[in-house]
């Protein structure tokens, strides 16, 4: 374990890296408290927008969109994106600074963190070259059928905690090469990094003739995104966080009849089959459950082992479990591999979560006390747990947002198969297995039932290139690569008659 720096040490650090971006942080007492989980003091206080400034954001944004942006030819658009790209590679320690500081992530997850920020904007600089209709063959002589891409208008993005800047820039960079405008409201946790954000955008903007209000923050919590999601300008909210924060925004959004893009909630499970690579997979499910403090969305919460290796392995991963003790503490510590919770609440649902499985028979093979206790008493450390359980009991169909591993057992594949789909969530799921038709079966339709579904890697780090996002109460949405950035725009079907005769589609005849 290692020694935590200072809450006035990473307000200095905090404050530089911020001024290296161009942002200036506003100490404004009443504001948004900028809290670091690494030791639980307030940096900052960093202003809240009210629903009043929501309004006046949005139509901002809506006039940019509306008086030029959507006008501008999308591989000049993708001119914006390249520059916030170069700026974003030349701020990447800073932003990880910034990310490690507000999340409390460790050093090399939060660079890759801004990695992936970097890579989404080159993949959208080609996208903005490559917004392909399709033309289709018609029924009628003498006509072209065909479809276009249209930019839709405001998009409202609501992003969580646990990657305060990716998802962002999944969002962000897409949308605009796509030609819409963008107005963010960041988590409550994570202001800091937005300010970040927004100032290097907002450059970009000034560096390549952008319209300044191609995008706008605002910071604040629920309420805020509440006004965004109310907002009849806003096109198309796309929002991440818990199952809870969606059937609240989605409702809101549909009865406007607005767009909702939803990445919430996931409770992922990795298999691990008899012929699997024990140590590869040990490795693999280390870091999906217990990487990242096990607060990302793709984190594997669930375990599903076979009977006949379930001892050999559960010994490597208790083992492995043991040696990640030592290096929790100081994220910036490049020995570090466990971060803190991002808060008192984070830790006591994860309390909460081990009660509940004790009282439905589960036994805690690893971990699960609090650390640094003395040192930090407003710090929420935790040893990662493993709990062995009897049955996928409630708590285990449940989404803890902390570091917990719960193992459940299988005696053959269909079993595993059902209780991998046996939950509300469907985001993303893994088989370990040298077995092909395992590893066939599990990606097939009556495989895994998620967005997401791996062989032979853990169940998080999804890479930038495919379309990311889950099923079920994961919401539907689907964000990044691929072609996800068709929910960022508008279809039209065309039909175009150089016929010279008007003949009816399905042989209808009428005057
Ligand atoms: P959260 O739901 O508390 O907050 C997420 C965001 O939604 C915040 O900006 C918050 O202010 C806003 N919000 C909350 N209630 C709202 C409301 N009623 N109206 C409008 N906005 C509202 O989530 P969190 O604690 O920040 O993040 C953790 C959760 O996010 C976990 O459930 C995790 O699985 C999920 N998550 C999902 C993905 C994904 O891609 N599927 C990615 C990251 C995090």
């Amino acid at each position: 374990m290692t020694t935590l720096p200072t809450t006035d040490l990473l307000r200095e650090r905090a404050t530089a890296a911020l001024a290296r971006c161009g942002a200036e942080p506003v100490d404004d007492a009443a504001g948004l408290p900028g809290r670091t989980p690494l030791t639980g003091g307030v940096l900052f206080g960093v202003p809240a927008t009210d629903p009043e400034g929501v309004g006046a954001a949005v139509g901002a944004a809506h006039a940019a969109f509306r008086d030029s942006w959507r006008d501008t030819p999308a591989p000049q658009r993708g001119e914006l994106v390249r520059r916030l790209g170069e700026l974003l590679r030349a701020h990447k320690s800073d932003l990880a600074d910034l990310v490690t500081i507000e999340a409390g992530k460790i050093r090399s997850e939060a660079l890759g963190e801004v990695q992936e920020m970097i890579d989404v904007c080159d993949f959208a600089v080609g996208l903005s070259r490559q917004l392909y209709g399709r033309t289709m063959p018609s029924e009628r002589p003498g006509h072209r059928l065909m479809e276009t891409w249209h930019p839709l208008g405001v998009v409202g993005v609501v992003t969580a905690f646990n990657f305060p800047v990716a998802v962002w820039s999944w969002n962000t960079a897409i949308a605009l090469v796509c030609g819409d405008t963008v107005v963010w409201k960041p988590s409550e946790a994570a202001p800091m990094t937005a300010l970040a954000c927004h100032a290097l955008l907002a450059r970009a903007a000034a560096d390549t003739g952008a319209p300044a209000d191609v995008h706008r923050l605002v910071p604040g919590g629920r309420e805020t995104g509440a006004a965004l999601a109310d907002d009849p300008r806003v096109a198309l909210v796309s929002a991440t966080g818990s199952v809870r924060m969606g059937r609240e925004v989605a409702p809101r959004v549909a009865a406007r009849f607005g767009r909702c893009l939803l990445e919430l909630g996931g409770n992922n499970a990795a298999v691990v089959a008899p012929s699997a690579d024990l140590d590869l997979a040990t490795r693999g499910v280390v870091f999906g459950a217990a990487g990242t403090a096990g607060q990302r969305c793709t984190t594997q919460r669930r375990l599903i082992v076979h009977e006949d290796v379930a001892d050999a392995f559960l010994d490597r991963v208790v083992a492995a479990y043991g040696r990640l003790a030592e290096r929790i503490g100081d994220p910036f510590d490049d020995a570090t591999l466990v971060g803190p919770l991002i808060g008192e609440g984070a830790y006591d649902a994860m309390r909460a979560a081990l009660d509940r499985a004790a009282a439905d028979g589960g036994t805690v093979l690893a971990g699960g006390a609090r650390c640094l206790e003395k040192e930090a008493p407003d710090a929420y450390y935790v040893e990662p747990a493993v709990v062995r359980m009897p049955a996928q009991t409630d708590i285990v169909r449940d989404e803890t947002f902390a570091p917990i591993l719960y193992v459940l057992t299988y005696r053959d594949f269909d079993e595993a198969v059902a209780l991998h789909n046996g939950v509300p969530q469907g985001l993303s799921g893994s088989v370990f297995t040298q077995d092909q038709r395992e590893a066939e079966r599990f990606l097939a339709a009556d495989g895994a039932d998620c967005g997401i579904a791996n062989v032979n890697i853990g169940t998080s780090g999804a890479e930038i290139g495919g379309a990311f996002g889950g099923e079920k109460e994961t919401g539907g949405g689907r964000e990044s690569g691929s072609d996800a950035w068709r929910a960022y725009m508008r279809r039209a079907t065309n039909t175009v008659n150089h016929s010279g005769e008007l003949p009816l589609a399905q042989g209808v005849n009428f005057l």
